[in-house]
């Protein structure tokens, strides 16, 4: 890309995101920026786009119909209560599951600050606002959530806006961005060395592939998962 793009949009948004130089993470990573002349301001170009219609709770609620679901369980804390009788498929991060042996993996998290305005109809121009010049404060990026509402359905009073500020998390909980360089890919490779050695055990998703996954790519990958079953 051009090295004023890099400069102005790039360089500053990578190492909030990451807390490290630019230079240091994988060379790969620079395929999710674009740069476009076409005035097309849609992130992606892929020729459907949207989210469910009623949201992504509703969706997963219709998805798992009939299907046994226990929230709020920590499967590793609790191995021994439930037991695979075909195979295990364990979403969760695959250090974790292997208790730390060779070492965690790095993450990266986001305190996020809600704050709604009550006599403020519109608090900025679109949906996201990036913030990668350091001088302007610690938060990546500011969401403003009614611009993901239908425009007919925007009636409400005021406006809801989120702070994100990236962090290193420690707690499983929090882990959102699994750490793009080559140091943590080659942990990562040791432990998936332990899964492929057994044969009734899937450590998938974001977490346990330890890449990130777009919610299409996520669902496109448990879809060629699940075929291969
Ligand atoms: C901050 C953030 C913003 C994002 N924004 C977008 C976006 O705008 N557009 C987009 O397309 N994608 C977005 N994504 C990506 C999208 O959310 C992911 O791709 C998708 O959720 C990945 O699905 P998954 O099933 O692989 O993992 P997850 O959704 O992380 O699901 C893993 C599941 O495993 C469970 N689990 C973990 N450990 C245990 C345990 N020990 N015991 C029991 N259960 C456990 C977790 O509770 C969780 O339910 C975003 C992701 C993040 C983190």
């Amino acid at each position: 890309m051009p090295r004023s793009v890099y400069q102005q949009f790039v360089k500053g948004y990578t190492e909030k995101q990451w807390g490290v130089a630019a230079t240091s993470l994988e060379s790969a990573l620079a395929r999710r920026f674009e740069v476009r002349h076409d005035g097309d301001i849609r992130l992606s170009k892929h020729k459907y786009q949207g989210l469910p219609i009623d949201g992504y709770h509703f969706w997963m609620q219709k998805m798992l119909a009939g299907i046994p679901v226990f929230l709020e369980h920590d499967y590793l804390s609790e191995r021994d209560v439930y037991r695979a009788r075909k195979m295990l498929i364990f979403t969760g991060p695959i250090d974790e599951y292997f208790g730390y042996k060779y070492g965690r993996l790095r993450y990266r998290g986001q305190k996020r600050l809600h704050r709604y305005f009550t006599d403020v109809q519109q608090y900025q121009p679109g949906v996201q606002v990036n913030y990668p010049d350091i001088d302007t404060g610690p938060h990546i990026r500011i969401i403003e959530w009614k611009h993901l509402m239908p425009a007919g359905s925007r009636i409400f009073k005021g406006t809801l806006t989120t702070n994100e500020t990236p962090y290193d998390p420690l707690d499983p909980n929090d882990f959102e961005y699994p750490f793009p360089d080559c140091t943590n890919r080659a942990v990562y490779n040791l432990y998936k060395a332990e899964v492929v050695k057994q044969d009734r055990l899937l450590i998938c998703g974001r977490l346990g592939e330890y890449r990130y996954l777009d919610m299409d790519q996520a669902i496109g990958r448990a879809l060629h998962l699940s075929k291969d079953l």
